[in-house]
């Protein structure tokens, strides 16, 4: 018998990753189990619940609540409150509540779950086949939703109908599909079609993808519309036909990711660990950035001179099915023109892809907004998100503080956004270089879209100290508050943030170029942070760039910049390195002139430039073809020698001179060591530079950030010699150490009002 005196009603908000989970079904069984009545239902704010019964029974329901909860949701805020005593017949889901703050988390889109997979593999299913099988375990999320709450009217399924089996599911609490969005079947959901390249449909439904499939075993190249945008697809072991995507792609040079039928096929060509595998098969399935063992079973064009492959596994039903039909490694890259936005409309990509490929495999379920394909690594053994997009965004974060609804703009390459709510930051996912008019609009209709989505008004908006970017030119246009934050301040602050770290730290941030306080092109930079205050405590000696910009795409120009800064005019005359040759006589008359009188020669503190004169020296990259190839260059090298000697170099009223170390890397060149071993030398003495200016400062703690940790073998000595010299490394992980995390430290800065000694930051 009930004691009616103990009956209590207890309301409780959970916010986190609770939406689009399973995770009202799961609280619907729970308090059935637990006898108690009530509601939920699913908020802006969250998922709100409302229980009667017994106190014990609550406090029973809220202890297994936590223990069971499913296995995709993470909560990051319980608010429970007793309330006024109401009795209710019994439990129920109740319809959404779109009104309020829009503080709910966005789900990423998950991988095909293990039971729709055997749905569709199963010719007894209804769902036998059907490429847009999902349930709440499984499917698409962030690319298909246009506002919150998280229900289908909100997502770009509105406008099927669902039939009367579906609708079932879909309001069964006990099954698999119970409010499952994105929910579909053969007789009520999209479906595919296979169109030539003036858009005349060849194929429908299951012939569409045969059809797909025996195009790309005729070496042919299929324009596919994935989960967050167009893909182009072609056989991994066909030379020709990757050379030929290669060059309709104007992509000569940079690697292609890869996409393997099953793990055990990816294990046959590389080495996955635990690790690895398990990323491969999670909901997120990234690219994963794998060793190549066995080069033979894919074209040698496919990651031309690079010892790694990005490899992943089918991860929607579409994927699958087609994967199943070939049995063989695919090319699956980005569904774009070289430094172009990926395509996300399938009358957009007749147009801009019909170049390119010779067919498109579409379908009628349209995608809000491009979400690429994520890119990760094991960097110690532990995993490091490179490119943040498909099964990773959005990412929310908590701030240590409440701060006014603030937009930040990010950087030129590699651009996410970031906006504020309270204490929570939303980081967007990857975007892509800032280079061009079509990648311009997308970050523009990213942030409307950004702030739509999260139905937020930026009360003050937040940009690199870059007076040209046109992040920077955006934010000043929009007529809000405006804070510039430096570059490097912002790497050092994301990877605070992504390691938690809130007291002293010393900060390395080395990339390619970011704007200085002095107007220099900084880059090779060392701060301590404390108490709101950055100090730049050391820096690469400065070197001349001839042709500013344009010696970012050749490594030789930032060699002759670094070459003059050691030996002067006698440069000139005394030397007969290779990448003297590539120039003609009258180009090293130019750049003579250039740097004897300080024409169009910007100084530069820049790592990243450094290691494009070591792979010039070297010979191994005179002329680049994409961002960071030169230093990839240098890493791969590396990884082939095991020598521990360093060079030497110097460091006195904080500048890190490196000319020793670059005249000892000329002088073994011409003295024929091998270059795996002066590449290595090199590396070992970049480790070396930070371990001594973190023993001159005296941090215990030293976070390695910037486009330059994203190479493992520097990062991985660099972690060792910190050890050894007792202090703890630490590196990026869920935050990109490239640009793709400035928007992040950018939030920082604001919200710690960081100010760089003597010189305001946050200006
Ligand atoms: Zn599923
Ligand atoms: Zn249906
Ligand atoms: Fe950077």
């Amino acid at each position: 018998m009930f004691n009616l005196d103990t009956q209590k009603n207890l309301n409780i908000l959970i916010q986190g990753i609770v939406q689009g989970v399973g995770f009202r079904p799961f609280v619907y069984r729970l308090a059935h189990e637990c006898y108690l009545t009530g509601w939920v239902n699913n908020s802006a704010q969250g998922v709100h619940i409302e229980l009667a019964g017994q106190e014990t029974d609550i406090q029973t329901f809220l202890k297994r609540l936590l223990d069971e909860k499913p296995s995709h949701a993470t909560i990051t805020n319980i608010h429970s409150s007793w309330v006024a005593r109401r009795e209710y017949d019994d439990f129920t889901i109740r319809h959404s509540d779109n009104t309020g703050d829009k503080s709910a988390f966005i789900m990423p889109d998950l991988a095909i779950c293990p039971d729709c997979l055997q749905d569709i593999l199963d010719p007894n299913n209804r769902r036998y086949r059907y490429p847009f099988t999902n349930c709440t375990h499984c499917g698409p999320r962030y690319s298909i939703i246009h506002a919150l709450p998280y229900d289908r009217i909100r997502t770009s399924m509105w406008h099927f109908k669902m039939c009367d089996a579906c609708l079932m599911e879909y309001r069964n609490p006990l099954d698999r599909r119970f409010h499952a969005q994105p929910n579909a079947c053969p007789a009520c959901g999209p479906q595919i079609a296979l169109w030539d390249c003036e858009g005349n449909t060849i194929a429908l439904e299951d012939d569409a993808l045969l059809f797909a499939a025996d195009a790309i075993k005729q070496g042919q190249i299929v324009a596919f519309k994935g989960l967050g945008g167009f893909q182009l697809l072609v056989d991994a072991r066909k030379k020709s036909a990757v050379q030929r995507l290669r060059e309709l792609k104007k992509r000569p040079d940079k690697p292609f990711a890869l996409m393997f039928p099953t793990l055990d096929m990816a294990r046959s060509c590389c080495d996955v660990g635990l690790s690895e595998s398990s990323v491969l098969q999670s909901s997120a399935a990234p690219i994963v950035l794998l060793k190549c063992t066995n080069p033979s079973l894919i074209a040698d064009n496919v990651a031309p001179n690079n010892p790694y492959l990005g490899v992943m596994l089918p991860y929607t039903p579409l994927h699958v099915l087609l994967m199943q039909e070939l049995n063989f490694p695919i090319v699956a890259t980005s569904g774009n023109l070289s430094d172009e936005p990926i395509c996300i409309d399938e009358y957009e990509a007749l147009e801009h892809l019909a170049t390119i490929a010779d067919v498109f495999l579409v379908h009628n379920r349209p995608i809000e907004r491009p979400v690429d394909d994520s890119i990760v690594q094991f960097v110690d053994g532990e995993l490091q998100i490179l490119r943040r997009a498909r099964g990773y965004a959005p990412l929310s974060l908590e701030l240590t503080d409440t701060l006014p609804t603030t937009l930040a703009v990010g950087s030129h390459l590699k651009n996410t956004v970031a906006i504020t709510h309270n204490d929570q930051l939303f980081l967007s996912q990857h975007i892509g270089d800032l280079n061009n008019t079509k990648t311009n609009d997308v970050f523009l209709q990213e942030i409307d879209d950004f702030k739509r989505l999260y139905d937020l008004t930026p009360e003050q908006i937040v940009h690199d100290l870059h007076p040209d970017y046109l992040s920077t030119q955006y934010a000043q246009k929009t007529g809000l508050a405006c804070y510039a934050v430096q570059h490097h301040v912002a790497h050092v602050l994301a990877g605070m943030l992504d390691n938690r770290i809130d007291d002293a730290v010393l900060g390395v941030a080395w990339d390619g170029s970011g704007y200085g306080t002095d107007n220099m092109i900084w880059g090779g930079e060392w701060f301590v942070v404390h108490d709101s205050t950055v100090e730049r405590v050391a820096y690469l000696s400065p070197f001349a760039l001839p042709g500013g910009d344009s010696a970012i795409r050749e490594p030789r120009r930032s060699a002759m910049g670094a070459l003059y800064a050691i030996y002067g005019e006698n440069l000139f005359e005394d030397y007969d390195v290779p990448l003297f040759r590539t120039f003609t006589k009258n180009e090293r008359d130019v750049l003579k002139m250039m740097l004897d009188k300080h024409i169009n020669t910007p100084l530069t503190t820049s790592m990243g430039r450094l290691f494009d004169v070591v792979a010039s020296i070297l010979n191994l990259c005179q002329v680049s073809t994409f961002e960071g190839q030169a230093a990839r260059t240098v890493e791969y090298k590396a990884m082939k020698s095991n020598s521990t000697e360093n060079y030497t170099f110097s460091f006195e009223d904080s500048v890190l001179d490196w000319r020793p170390m670059i005249q000892q890397v000329v002088r073994d060149r011409i003295d024929r060591v091998s270059s795996a071993t002066i590449a290595r030398q090199f590396h070992n003495t970049l480790a070396d530079m930070i371990v001594r200016v973190a023993g001159s400062v005296g941090e215990e703690k030293v976070l390695l950030t910037g486009g330059c940790f994203q190479n493992r073998l520097l990062t991985e000595i660099a972690n060792k010699r910190l050890r050894q010299a007792g202090f703890t490394p630490y590196w990026h992980h869920r935050i990109p150490p490239n640009d793709g995390g400035i928007a992040v430290g950018q939030i920082m800065a604001v919200t710690h009002q960081i100010k760089l000694k003597e010189r305001v930051v946050c200006a």
